[in-house]
C-alpha cells in the first residue's frame, strides 16, 4: 500500500472535536487506500505550559527531566487520535517515540534524528492497521532517555517519517491555508501559492515566515520529500494549500516568488578599524563564539590603511554583540574608533529560484525602493535572494511596493 503521512499541528488538534475533524481526514486517505501515518502535535498551549512548570520547578534544569515533561502532551494526542480513529471503525495504534523506535542524538531538547527503522510500524501495517499515530517532537537517545527534538519539531518529525516509509506525500495540517507571497497581514494582496520550491521555502522561512520548522524544510530537500501545507479548518480537496517540492516539478515560475521580512534587525558598524589579513577573523571570531547571528556583512574600502566594517545581527543581540568586540578591543586583540549600533533598520528580502536565469531584478527592486524614498543601508545577494536593510519605519511601504513592482498578486 502506498504510505501518506498526515501531521496535525497543535491547533488542528486543540480539543476533541478537532480532534475527531482530524481523524475525519484521515479516514478519508484511508479510503483511497493509503497506509497512514500520522504525526501529531501536542494541543495548542501545552507545550508552553509544560515549559512553564519545568522552569518554575527548576530554573537549572536538568535537561534529560525538561525532555521528559515537555515531550508529554504529544503522548496525550497520540493516544486520543487512535481512539477516535478506532471509534470510526478504523484500525489505528499510537506510538510514541521510543516504541518506533525513533533514535536521536543526545542532544537534550534540540536532538538530532538518527535513525527511524520502519519495520515494527510495517509488521502492524502487514497485519491489517490503517494508521499509526505517532507522536511528534520526541525520540529517545542512545542512553534510552526520551529526547525532543526543538520546538517547532513535530513538523522534522513529519518529514523524517515520510523520508524512512517512502511515503507518497507529506501533508502538514496547519491553522494556514498555505505559503503566501508575503505575510498577508502586511501586504493584503498577498497571494497563495500553489507550488513554492524546497530553497525558496527555506529562505522564506528562515526570513520570519514561521510556517514550517526550517530544519524539516531542509530534511524535506534533501531527501525530495514532497510537502504539502495546507489548513485544517478548510474543506478538503486535492489542489487546497501549497506543494513545498524540487525545482524541476515546478514547471513556470514567477521570477520573484515571495517577499520576506524581518522587523527586528540591527545595523552594527565599526568605526575605522585597521585593514590588515586577519582583521575580519578577529572580529567575527568573537561575535560567533558569543552565539551572535551575524547574517550580512560589508566592509568599506579602506582609506590610509583604515576601514569602516558594517554587520547585521537581530536587534535582542547588540549588547552581547557589543560586549563582545569591546571585551577583544580591551584585549588588544582589534582597534577601532566607535561602534555604532542602529536598532532602527529591518530587513526587507525579495525571493525566487527565477532570479537564477533572469537579470534585473536587484535594478527593479532597487528602483522601487527609491521611487518610495526609502534609503538602502546595507544590500546583500544570494542566488536566489536579494536582502536590503532599510528604516524600520518604512518596512510596511516596502513590502507592499515591492510586492506591487514584482506583480506577485498574479500567478506568472
Ligand atoms: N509541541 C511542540 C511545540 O510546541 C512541537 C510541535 O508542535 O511541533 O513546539
Ligand atoms: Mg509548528
Amino acid at each position: 500500500m502506498p504510505v501518506l503521512v498526515m501531521k496535525f499541528g497543535g491547533t488542528s488538534v486543540a480539543n476533541l472535536d478537532r480532534i475527531r475533524r482530524a481523524a475525519k481526514r484521515v479516514g478519508v486517505e484511508v479510503a483511497k487506500g493509503y497506509d497512514v501515518i500520522v504525526i501529531v502535535s501536542a494541543m495548542s498551549g501545552k507545550t508552553n505550559e509544560l515549559v512553564g512548570w519545568v522552569n518554575e520547578t527548576s530554573p537549572m534544569y536538568d535537561a534529560r527531566e525538561y525532555d521528559a515533561v515537555v515531550s508529554s502532551g504529544e503522548n496525550v494526542t497520540a493516544g486520543l487520535m487512535a481512539l477516535t480513529l478506532q471509534e470510526m471503525d478504523i484500525p489505528a495504534r499510537s506510538w510514541q517515540g521510543w516504541q518506533v523506535p525513533l533514535k536521536t542524538n543526545s542532544a537534550h531538547s534540540s536532538a538530532r534524528i538518527e535513525e527511524i527503522p520502519n519495520d515494527n510500524i510495517n509488521a502492524k501495517f502487514a497485519e491489517g492497521m490503517k494508521v499509526a499515530v505517532v507522536a511528534g517532537f520526541q525520540g529517545v537517545s542512545p542512553e534510552g532517555r526520551i529526547t525532543t527534538l526543538g520546538r517547532g519539531g513535530s513538523d522534522t518529525t513529519a518529514v523524517a517519517f515520510a523520508a524512512a516509509f517512502d511515503a507518497e506525500r507529506c501533508d502538514i495540517y496547519t491553522d494556514v491555508d498555505g505559503i503566501y507571497t508575503t505575510d498577508p497581514r502586511v501586504a493584503p494582496k498577498a497571494r497563495k501559492l500553489d507550488k513554492i520550491a524546497f530553497e525558496e521555502m527555506l529562505e522564506l522561512a528562515s526570513l520570519g515566515a514561521k510556517v514550517l520548522q526550517t530544519r524539516s524544510v531542509e530534511l524535506a530537500m534533501r531527501y525530495n520529500v514532497k510537502l504539502r501545507v495546507l489548513s485544517s479548518f478548510e474543506e478538503p480537496s486535492d489542489t487546497a494549500g501549497t506543494l513545498v517540492c524540487a525545482e524541476e516539478d515546478i514547471m513556470e515560475s514567477n521570477v520573484v516568488n515571495g517577499i520576506a521580512y524581518s522587523r527586528e534587525e540591527a545595523k552594527m558598524t565599526l568605526i575605522s578599524v585597521a585593514d590588515r589579513p586577519g582583521i575580519a577573523a578577529k572580529i567575527f571570531g568573537p561575535l560567533s563564539e558569543a552565539g551572535i547571528n551575524v547574517d550580512m556583512i560589508i566592509q568599506n574600502i579602506a582609506e590610509e590603511g583604515r576601514t569602516d566594517m558594517t554587520f547585521s545581527c537581530p536587534t535582542e543581540q547588540v549588547k552581547r554583540a557589543e560586549k563582545a568586540l569591546n571585551d577583544a578591543k580591551d584585549r588588544g586583540d582589534i582597534n577601532f574608533h566607535d561602534l555604532v549600533a542602529d536598532t532602527n533598520v529591518c530587513k526587507i528580502s525579495a525571493v525566487g529560484i527565477g532570479m537564477r536565469s533572469q537579470s534585473g531584478v536587484a535594478a527593479k527592486m532597487f528602483k522601487t525602493l527609491s521611487d518610495e524614498g526609502i534609503n538602502i543601508k546595507v544590500i546583500a545577494t544570494s542566488e536566489i535572494k536579494i536582502s536590503v536593510l532599510i528604516d524600520r519605519k518604512y518596512m510596511e511601504l516596502a513590502v507592499q511596493a515591492l510586492h506591487d513592482a514584482f506583480e506577485l498578486d498574479k500567478a506568472n
